[in-house]
């Protein structure tokens, strides 16, 4: 049978030249309806950053036991480049449909960059790229993220939703240096039933197959860190970074995104 997003003929829109032009979102609705939504289904809300009127803030789903001693602990976090809206949707519609497993223990980060949503903008109201200030720690985001994952326990996975203006279709980083069961094809088996997947030999100057980099690096020898970086030396042996190609239509890539993190959600319930 041929794939839905063949059916649907999705086609690229051809409108990103040189950075992300298509639709923007209102972080400050988004965000509330996903507090309200949150707050519905039983989540706990931490804030630890404001910026202006706007705040930084990670929910906490416990697991339906209420258990101290959940089968797995698991980390999603998105918004941390403000021209990349897929990310706060689809957290939004997790949240939303609700069907997380019952014995894990869930750890959501909706928005890491709000000003930048307001803006536009990849990096914060400084400019900063964000998702490169993990190991030095300049913008008071990352380092207010830093103090509450700090106190956070260790992930049995870890989740950063992104997006792509550049590329062909969806793709994921996978860093799995303890070689646990790999997830990056099965995730990308699970989106292209709903959005196109970047078959490229080559994304972002890696090495990639079937829509999945594998990067072997040691974060260590490297002087700037994203995020997953900081969470592999600390908090997580297996990381997957998800991609959306920002020049398809949002709601594409919003499911691109659900769909991913569903995927990943069902591989643990062993
Ligand atoms: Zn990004």
């Amino acid at each position: 049978m041929a794939a839905l997003h063949e059916i649907l003929r999705v086609q690229k829109l051809g409108k990103n030249h040189g950075g992300y032009h298509g639709e923007t979102i209102d972080i400050r609705a988004v965000l509330r309806d996903i507090k309200t939504a949150a707050q519905s289904h039983g989540w706990t809300s931490e804030l630890f950053y404001k910026t202006g009127d706007l705040e930084l803030f990670a929910l906490h789903r416990r697991t339906e036991a209420g258990s101290q001693n959940p089968e797995s602990r698991i980390y999603i976090s998105t918004g941390i480049h403000g021209d990349e809206p897929a990310g706060p949707l689809a957290a939004l519609k997790l949240i939303q449909e609700n069907r997380w497993p019952a014995n894990a223990e869930i750890f959501l980060l909706p928005c890491l960059n709000p000003d930048g949503f307001v803006l536009n903008t990849r990096g914060n109201a400084d400019g900063i790229d964000l998702n490169r200030d993990y190991r030095h720690l300049e913008s008071n985001e990352i380092t207010a993220h830093v103090r509450w994952l700090e106190r956070q326990p260790k992930f049995d996975l870890t989740l950063c939703l992104h997006e792509d203006w550049e590329s062909h279709g969806f793709y994921v980083y996978e860093l799995n240096p303890d070689g646990h069961a790999p997830l990056g094809e099965k995730l990308v088996a699970a989106v292209a039933r709903v959005c196109p997947i970047d078959l490229s030999p080559v994304i972002e100057g890696r090495e990639a197959s079937g829509g999945v980099i594998r990067p072997s690096l040691d974060p260590a020898t490297r002087p700037q860190w994203p995020e997953t970086f900081w969470l592999l030396q600390n908090k997580t042996r297996q990381s997957c970074t998800l991609e959306a190609p920002s020049d398809f239509p949002l709601a594409v890539r919003v499911d691109a995104l659900v769909t991913a993190v569903n995927a990943a959600l069902e591989s643990w319930q062993r």
